[in-house]
This record gives C-alpha cells, sequence and structure tokens, in this order.
C-alpha cells in the first residue's frame, strides 16, 4: 500500500522512459533500504524526494537525449524552489545564544548610555496618562544643547487646557568638573497644549510648535548675555515668539523645517501646508493626499524642496514629491509612492544617512522598524532594506550614522539596538511609568526620553 502511493505520488509527473518492471524495482529499492516510516509525516516527504533523486539518476543513465531536458527542467524547478530558502536563511541566520550575548557586552562596552539628569516639569495636575514633547536646540556648552519640554494631559477631543507651559531648560557648567546641569531658565504660558514641536534645523535657536486648538508659533531662542552661575530662572535668556498662525484644518500631526525660512505642518486629514516666514507668516501652498488614501496622517519628514514622507494610522508610508518645475500652484501636484507599509500605524518617521544614502527610518506601534532607501524614486528601488523588529517599542531615536536604534523602555530605562550586528543592550532606569516620547540631540551625544509621571529622564551617550 505504501509502496503504491509513493508511486503515483506527484514525483511520476516526469514522463517516464524505460520499461515500468523497471520503476518498480527502483522503487523496491528505495523502500528496502530506507525502511518505511511508522508515521506518514515529514519523513514521506523525504523519502519522495529520494525517489525524485533515484528517479532523475537513473533516467539520465539510462538514456539521455531527450530525457535529460526534462531533468534539467527539473532540476531548474527545484532549484527556483529551493532557493529563496537558502537565500533567507543565508541572510538572516539564527544567532547562537553565545554569540548574542557577547555582542551585547560589547554594544554596552563600545557605545556607552547612562542615565544623566531627570527633569522635573513641576505641575500639578496628574500627568500619569499624559505624554510629553521635548526637542533640542542649539548646542550652549561642552556639547549640551538647551532643551525644551512641555506636557501634554491625555485628551478625549476637544482641549481645554489653557494653563499649559512650555519649558526652557539650559545647560550650565557645573563649577567643579566638567559636567552641566540642565537648569530651568524660563516658563512660557499656552493657552492649550501642544500637539508636535520641531527645531528649525538651519537655524537651531528658532523652533515651531503646533497646538491642540489649530494654532501654529514660531519662537525664538536668544541668549541675552552669558550667565554666570546656577539660577531657577534665568534672566539672561529670552523666549520671543516670532509669528503665529491659525489654521482652519486643526492641530498640525506634524512639523518640519525644508529651510530656514519654509516650515511645512501636516494635518491628520492629509493636508500639507508650507509657510514663508517674512514679515509675517504667508501660505506658500498646499497638498492634500490623494482621495485614494483614506487614513489619518500621523508622521511627517521633510527631505528637501517639496520632497515629504508621511506615515499613516494604518501604517502607510509614502513619498511625495514634485519631480518638474512647476510654478506656484494651489493647490500643489505631487508625485506620491507607496513605500513598505507597517501593519500599525506610524509612530516614528527619522531622516538619516547610511553610507553618504539618504533613508528614512520607520516605526510602527509594534516596534517593527523599517529603513527605506530614498535614493530612488523609482517604485522597486526605493523599497525597503532592512526590517528590524523591537518588541513592544513603539518610538525610537537613532544614532547620526542611523546603526543604532534607542528606544524608551519601562521605569525609564533604555534599549538600545545595534543594526549591524543585531546586538543589544539596556539601561537602568530609575523613574515610574512607561515611557512614549524620545528625542536624539543632533550630536548624538543626548538623548531625553518621557513622560514618567512628571518627569523627563537626559541620557548621556559617550561617543
Ligand atoms: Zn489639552
Amino acid at each position: 500500500m505504501d509502496v503504491l502511493s509513493h508511486y503515483s505520488s506527484p514525483v511520476i509527473e516526469f514522463p517516464a522512459s524505460q520499461p515500468l518492471e523497471k520503476q518498480h524495482t527502483l522503487v523496491d529499492n528505495c523502500t528496502g533500504t530506507d525502511p518505511p516510516a511508522a508515521s506518514s509525516d515529514a519523513s514521506t516527504e523525504t523519502q519522495r524526494r529520494n525517489n525524485v533523486a533515484s528517479q532523475t539518476e537513473q533516467t539520465r543513465l539510462a538514456t539521455g537525449g531527450s530525457g535529460g531536458t526534462c531533468d534539467e527542467r527539473a532540476l531548474a524547478k527545484w532549484l527556483r524552489h529551493i532557493c529563496p530558502m537558502v537565500e533567507q536563511e543565508l541572510m538572516h541566520p539564527t544567532p547562537m545564544m553565545d554569540e548574542q550575548t557577547t555582542s551585547q557586552g560589547r554594544l554596552e562596552k563600545e557605545v556607552n548610555v547612562h542615565t544623566y539628569q531627570k527633569l522635573s516639569m513641576g505641575s500639578s495636575a496628574d500627568n500619569s496618562l499624559g505624554v510629553g514633547l521635548a526637542i533640542w536646540l542649539c548646542v550652549q556648552t561642552n556639547n549640551a544643547p538647551v532643551l525644551v519640554a512641555t506636557t501634554v494631559a491625555p485628551h478625549d477631543d476637544w482641549c481645554e487646557h489653557v494653563d499649559q507651559q512650555l519649558k526652557l531648560f539650559v545647560p550650565q557648567r557645573m563649577s567643579h568638573g566638567n559636567y552641566v546641569i540642565f537648569n530651568e531658565a524660563k516658563t512660557l504660558a499656552l493657552k492649550s497644549c501642544l500637539r508636535s514641536l520641531c527645531t528649525n534645523p538651519f537655524n537651531k535657536n528658532i523652533f515651531a510648535g503646533s497646538t491642540m486648538d489649530g494654532e501654529i508659533f514660531v519662537w525664538l531662542y536668544e541668549q541675552l548675555r552669558s550667565g554666570i552661575g546656577v539660577h531657577t530662572v534665568d534672566p539672561n535668556v529670552e523666549i520671543t515668539q516670532l509669528h503665529s498662525v491659525a489654521s482652519p484644518q486643526g492641530a498640525a500631526v506634524a512639523l518640519d523645517w525644508v529651510s530656514e525660512k519654509h516650515l511645512v505642518a501636516s494635518y491628520a486629514n492629509g493636508a500639507l501646508h508650507q509657510w514663508v516666514m517674512g514679515k509675517v507668516m504667508t501660505l506658500d501652498w498646499e497638498y492634500t493626499l490623494p482621495p485614494t488614501i483614506n487614513s489619518e496622517v500621523t508622521a511627517m519628514v521633510v527631505l528637501g524642496l517639496e520632497d515629504f514622507v508621511l506615515g499613516t494610522n494604518d501604517g502607510g508610508v509614502y513619498r511625495c514629491w514634485s519631480n518638474g518645475r512647476q510654478n506656484a500652484m494651489n493647490p500643489k501636484h505631487l508625485q506620491l509612492m507607496a513605500l513598505r507599509r507597517h501593519r500599525f500605524m506610524v509612530s516614528t518617521l527619522l531622516k538619516t544617512e547610511i553610507d553618504g544614502h539618504q533613508f528614512v527610518l520607520s516605526c510602527d506601534l509594534s516596534g517593527q522598524a523599517f529603513y527605506h532607501d530614498m535614493q530612488h524614486v523609482d517604485e522597486d528601488a526605493a523599497q525597503l532594506s532592512i526590517q528590524i523588529p523591537l518588541p513592544f517599542k513603539s518610538v525610537i531615536a537613532c544614532s547620526q550614522d542611523g546603526n543604532i536604534i534607542y528606544c524608551p523602555s519601562n521605569d525609564g530605562s533604555l534599549d538600545y539596538y545595534r543594526i549591524s550586528d543585531g546586538a543589544h543592550a539596556q539601561v537602568k532606569g530609575a523613574l515610574r511609568g512607561r515611557g512614549n516620547y524620545i528625542r536624539s540631540s543632533d550630536n548624538g551625544c543626548w538623548l531625553i526620553t518621557g513622560l514618567y509621571g512628571d518627569e523627563f529622564q537626559i541620557f548621556y551617550v559617550e561617543q
């Protein structure tokens, strides 16, 4: 019965080129050397493969000619089937346990990250369900940039938090040792919670914020005189509001700068606005995602002039760019290309450069991160190049060379991963709560994570 079932298996799709009796003998031989499996599971398949091998070999020996072409076709078919699996295994080998542990020890030694300072936001309200926003501005002293931070209360719908605050923390050199300490230097009253914050990379004294009630502010940080000593509120620094504009689109979910004077605001409904900072702030152009994409925009980065990447709440990642010298046209027409999509909401989009190539790093709520190569504007070439799972991590920051990914973890700790060898390391924290925000300074030396109750955690990365 077993023999018969083997004989009539799909293997026999190759035309027989020898007498039937001989084939019977062949099958019998196989069965003879290989005792039949007790149960018909995986081992049955192995045996079936044996049959293929014996048959092809036998055919080649017996006839050649037309039989030969058949064999080659069968071989090619088999290779086509097996090659992707072999390739897959070679590209993502299963790491050995001890290999992982040694690379972890090495990563901790090579990239030394340690907790540096906790920042209390000093708010009386319960922020245990709230989130934090913080950005790094210009470098002040000892490679340490000025920091702007705020808390955002949990929202059901409309923001009714009319006494929100934006706090400025200025690093000051300690009188002893080569240390700096971040001191609260200024507090700015806000009439509504902020939705997003963004430093102007072309002039890091300037930053923009969008509020829940639909306003966009542009602020300037100024150091009036070089302050000496430690103050709780520094009289020598100032935050000046340069512009404010109200948008009927609601709260901008993301802001980014195209130049020192051009700010792009991205809205959940797929609208993109470019503003010009002149004497006043004016709308330069607007663009709306085509109706075929009926998901909410959750993240955006500017790559260049009329060149953006957007992330959506259903995991979509899209590049939008203008390919021609079109004149001021409202609404704008942009090319749109779908990049490798996530399964969950895109929480983070970051620009980075690897070996001189521009990449956009995207991360979703499940902790799956993709590196998208941006050097191509053609659909096949621009797809995913690296995919890494970061279990239970929803937001990320990355090192200057794109090789290290940092994620805030529970209770103020920080996890980091090296892409080149898969090494993982952790810095223990001493706060309570679940981190949902992280931002790296441009020089890669500082990280801020939050919000843990009412506190942010600053980390220092030894270079
Ligand atoms: Zn609010």
